[in-house]
């Protein structure tokens, strides 16, 4: 083989291995499946039992500071800033478990390998806000799984705060959508965590993002069709309900 020849197969191998391969999240965890719920410590398990990259929940701080796992604002009739941990673990899950605490997904974290993909929920202040993203880091550092955590907010002043007080290497992603990738890339975030609506007004961002060093994560993207397309863009992750599907089409299933 001659010199030009061995550098142009070279190139193409380093080329090959530089596309990294989309990383499929488990929107609220794998509760798609027999046994589990949204956001619950099955769904968690579940998620990391498929080999996912990532396992993402939701957080909110009750009334008497805990930090609770769960998406909507309310349990039932009860909104979980003005109740205690004990009212509202009157209301199981879906599956019979009850509402997790972020301690509790912490210690079943530390014994499983998916990533913990953790959103901060605005609450009814920034304020209290940013007291659930102090909370939240502090359970981080006490369970060693500093190194194991990816945030993620629709609160602009959450993603700050993030960006300054967690461990230096914390990817922090913004999830509003209006925020350009040069915008993103000013506030030291690691990339957009945008939904599908917000990438295909914006196709553009992809390559932008790229070039500007930062990742781009789609969401919730449940259609085969739209995952295959997301795939072929080159998103960094996709966050979905399908995980099985979504994985087995980045591993080039139809
Ligand atoms: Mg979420």
């Amino acid at each position: 083989m001659n010199k030009r020849i061995l550098i142009l197969a070279l190139s193409a191998f380093v080329f090959m291995g530089g596309a990294a391969q989309t990383k499929v999240i488990a929107h609220r965890g794998f509760w798609n499946t027999p046994g589990s719920a949204q956001n619950s410590l099955a769904s968690l398990s579940k998620a990391d039992s498929i080999n996912c990259y990532g396992s993402e929940f939701d957080l909110w701080l009750t009334k008497d500071n805990k930090i609770v796992v769960h998406h909507d604002p309310t349990v039932k009739n009860l909104k979980i800033e003005e109740s205690t941990l004990k009212e509202l673990r009157q209301y199981p899950l879906n599956n019979g478990e009850k509402i997790p605490t972020l301690q509790d997904y912490l210690k079943l974290g530390k014994r499983l390998h998916t990533q913990l993909i953790c959103e901060i929920k605005p609450h009814h202040n920034d304020a209290r806000t940013l007291e659930c993203v102090d909370a939240t880091l502090k359970q981080f550092r006490k369970y060693k799984l500093t190194g194991r955590v990816t945030y993620i907010s629709f609160s602009l002043p959450a993603v700050k705060r993030l960006i300054a007080k967690a461990p230096q290497g914390t990817e922090v992603y913004y999830l509003n959508g209006e925020l350009s990738p040069k915008e993103i890339k000013q506030i030291g975030a690691a990339g957009i965590d945008y939904s599908e609506g917000a990438m295909d007004k914006h196709p553009e961002w992809f390559g932008e993002c790229h070039d500007l060093g930062l990742k781009v994560n789609v969401w919730t993207v449940n259609n085969p069709a739209k995952m295959k397309n997301y795939i072929d863009r080159g998103a960094d992750f996709i966050t979905t309900n399908d995980p099985v599907k979504c994985k087995e089409l980045v591993a080039g299933g139809k």
